[in-house]
Formats: C-alpha cells, structure tokens, sequence
C-alpha cells in the first residue's frame, strides 16, 4: 500500500473512531436522560392523581377520571390505576385501555416503594402510597411518543453526521497526505534521471527547512562523495595504468633489441640487468597497488594492539638501513615521555612501519646527504614523530597534492618512485586517529610530522 493511502487510511480511522465514540456518548446521553425525565414526569403524575383522589374530598372518582381524560394527551396514552391494600383496583383513569403488568408487580412495589420498568413500548412507575395506614400502589403508564421521536430524530442527525464526517476525512486525508508527500514524489522523480554517467546533478534542495528538504540535502552530500570517490577511482585507475605502461614499454623495446641482434655476452648482461630492473619495478609497483586497493579496503579485520613507537621506528630504520646501506637514520627524543604509555599507541605495527619506512625512506631520497632526523616527542594526549631532512624540499603547489595518488612534484621527478607511499601512509595514520602534517621549503628541506594519540 502507498504511503499515502496509508496515512489517509489511518487519518480517517482515527477521526471515524472519535466520530463514532461521541455520536454514540452524545446518544446514550440523550435516552438516558429522556428516560429518566419520563420516569419523573410519571411519577408525578402518580402523587398528583392519588393526592386529588384521597386528599381532595370535592373531587370524586368519576370527576377525577373526567379531569384525567381531559388534561391526558392521548398522545401520551396516558394511564393511572390505583389499587387498595387487598389489591383491588379502585381508581383507572382510563376504561377501555388496560394497563398490562405482571400481578407480582403489585407486591414489588409495595416492597420497593418506587418501581421503574416497562409494559411493551411504554414506560411504567409503580409507587407505594401510604395515607392513615392504607397503603394504595399507584401505577402510571405512558409511551413518550414525542421524546422517542426525538431520540429517532437525533439517531438519523448523528448517523449522517458520522458518514458525511468520515467522508470528508477521507477526502481531505487523501488530498493532505498527497500534498505532503508531494516533494517525495518529486525527489523520486529526479533520483530516476541520477545515474554513474551524471553524478554531477543535484536534487533542488527547496527552503532546505523540513525534513524532506534535510533529506535533499543529506542525499546531495551522498552524492557529492560518491563523485568525489568515483573522480577518484577515475583517477587511480588511469594513473596506474600509466605507470605500468612505462616499465612495460620499457621491458618491450628491451626485449626487442635483444631479439633483433645477437648480442655479445656483455651486452646480454647488459639486457638482463634492465630487465630484471624494470621487472622489480613493475613488482613493486603492483605490490603497491594491491597493498593500496585491497589491504586498506580491508582494515576492520586488522587486528589493532598498544603498540610501541620507538620499537616501530627501530624495525623501519633497521629495514631501511638493511636496503639502502648508504642512508643515515637518527632517532632521538626530544623530550624524555613522563609516563611510558606516551609512545604506546593501539594500532597495527605493520602499517605504523610501513609509514615510518616511507617516511624516512623519502627524506632521504629527496636529499644529497641521504640523512633524516627522528625525533619524537609527547604530550598529554599525542605521540608525535617528526622526519626531517635537509633535501629538495616541496613548493606550495606540491604540498596541496602530495597526499593524492600518483602525484610527484616536479623537483622529485628524476627519483624513483611512483607517487602512491605518501597516500598510502595518510590513509594509515588517519585510520589510526591521526594525522600527517607536512612543512616545506624549496631548497631547504622538509619536515614531516606523524601526530597519532597515546594510550
Ligand atoms: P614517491 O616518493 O614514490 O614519489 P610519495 O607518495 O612517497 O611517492 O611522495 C609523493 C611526492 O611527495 C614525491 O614524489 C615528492 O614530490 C614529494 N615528497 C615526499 N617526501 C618528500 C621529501 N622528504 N622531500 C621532498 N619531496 C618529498
């Protein structure tokens, strides 16, 4: 079912349930309360008869019963008997029409004092009348042919009252809930036309101050990350694929010349060297492909323990040293930690190496004296690592875009690299709550700052 004729539906069955209850209160109010003002009137009707009767010694039977017959409405159908001690009839004000009642009724009364019930269509009051010791029972019958009216009246009033009521709920239901989730509708409308090819587009975000224009909003912040995402896949992908075609070039026009000549076991040598240095090139490139695409895509399963930054940095130099014997690595603190947590972070030591390896690994690429400067250093919160050298150095285009992938600033183009180590390290840091921050001078060198928080 639509939302609509769902909300329309329940709209009109909660106004038609209250419709109903008060149409019905209103009504039995009414008869219970014409009943008992029936009850009255007849009572009174009763005393008055039996007073004229028994007080008023001018008035006999036969000119009470002329009386009765005069100021009875036969509307009413009217009727008083009056019965003596031994339960014989001594005064109806009326002869052709007979009161029906059950002979136990007499003694009812005289052990109730004052009944109230029916005989057929009528109502009936029974009282006991006491005067000097005889004890007369007075019954009194009439049918409220005018109140009964009137009930029927009010029955047909309330019962059109109700339908025509639900009705205009039902209408007005529907009109409102369509109006309301007219904007839905409309949004829906426009998602159908979203697609991969035009992400660009964006849903009219309206005066942005109901929910519906909040979920507009909320939906084109979506899609704004998911352009920015699939801008970066874009990206990724066709800079990979760029960056393999070079050593794949390469390793062709290698192959060739071997294939085209013999060549002189030197020169063979030669070919095999560059083969094998463009193949671990091409090795290394994919490992950090797929290290970048997959590992990271992956990290909810990686198992995070407190982790030792010292020890870290000690593995990546010790790693780094062992490869490149020729670069300079010194760790130093800058100030002693006051507690020992303050180097401890929760993170995987694998991937907190591997930044560090990067890291030192660039600065001293990227300088003449091969040399980078640990220094760490804590405070309350955080543990931070600075990496400086005195090497190249970034200019201020550069440092916007050393973080995004493949991007190598023009001063750095004649090192090896591919561009992806630095990326690859701020995705760690940042999923271990931390950041990378980078301070350069062209010329003078560059400091990287890891700032991650302790435990
Ligand atoms: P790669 O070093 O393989 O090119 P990175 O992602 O590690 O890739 O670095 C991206 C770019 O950032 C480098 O190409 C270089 O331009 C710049 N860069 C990084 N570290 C340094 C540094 N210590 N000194 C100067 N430039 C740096």
């Amino acid at each position: 079912m639509k939302i609509k004729n769902r909300i329309a539906l329940q709209f009109s069955l909660i106004v038609a349930s209250i419709l109903l209850v008060f149409s019905v209160t209103i009504y039995l109010t009414s008869a219970n309360f014409r009943q008992e003002e029936f009850f009255e009137r007849l009572k009174k009707k009763a005393r008055t008869t039996v007073r004229f009767l028994i007080k008023v010694k001018e008035v006999d039977k036969s000119l009470l019963k002329i009386i009765d017959r005069n100021t009875l409405t036969a509307l009413y159908d009217e009727k008083v008997l009056v019965f003596n001690n031994q339960n014989q009839l001594i005064y109806a004000s009326v002869d052709d029409q007979v009161i029906h009642y059950q002979p136990s009724l007499l003694d009812e009364v005289r052990q109730e004092k004052e009944v109230e019930t029916f005989s057929g269509d009528n109502e009936l009051v029974g009282l006991l009348y006491d005067e000097d010791g005889e004890q007369l029972v007075v019954l009194a019958s009439a049918n409220d042919r005018f109140g009964k009216n009137k009930m029927l009246n009010l029955r047909y009033t309330l019962g059109w009252g109700l339908l025509a009521g639900i009705g205009v709920t039902v209408v007005l239901g529907i009109f409102f809930a369509g109006q309301s989730l007219q904007p839905i509708n409309r949004i829906n409308q426009e998602i159908q036309t979203i697609t991969a090819k035009n992400l660009r587009q964006r849903l009219n975000e309206g005066p942005r101050q109901d929910e519906i224009g909040q979920l507009a909003m909320n939906f084109n912040l979506v899609l704004e990350r998911l352009e920015q995402a699939f801008d970066q896949q874009r990206s990724f992908v066709s800079h990979a694929s760029h960056e393999l075609r070079t050593p794949l070039a390469a390793l062709k026009s290698e192959i060739q010349l071997g294939m085209r000549r013999k060549p002189s076991p030197d020169e063979y040598t030669e070919i095999m060297k560059n083969l094998l240095e463009d193949t671990d090139r091409l090795i290394g490139l994919s490992n950090s492909l797929l290290f970048l695409a997959r590992t990271l895509e992956n990290l909810d399963q990686l198992t995070l323990k407190a982790v030792r930054m010292e020890d870290v940095l000690f593995l990546a130099q010790e790693e780094l040293i062992s490869a490149r014997p020729q670069y300079r690595v010194a760790i130093d603190y800058v100030n002693i930690p006051e507690a020992e947590t303050e180097t401890l972070v929760q993170g995987n030591e694998e991937l907190l190496k591997r930044v560090a390896l990067n890291l030192m690994d660039n600065a001293c690429k990227y300088s003449p004296d091969h040399r980078v400067e640990v220094q760490i250093r804590t405070d309350n919160s955080h543990c931070w690592v600075d990496f400086r050298d005195q090497g190249i150095g970034i200019d201020s285009e550069g440092i916007q875009h050393i973080f995004e992938p493949f991007y190598r600033s023009g001063n750095a183009k004649i090192y090896e690299g591919f561009g992806i180590g630095l990326s690859i390290s701020q995705r760690i840091v940042e999923l271990h709550q931390g950041i990378i921050l980078v301070e350069s001078q062209t010329g003078r060198g560059s400091v990287f700052t890891v700032k991650l928080p302790h435990l």
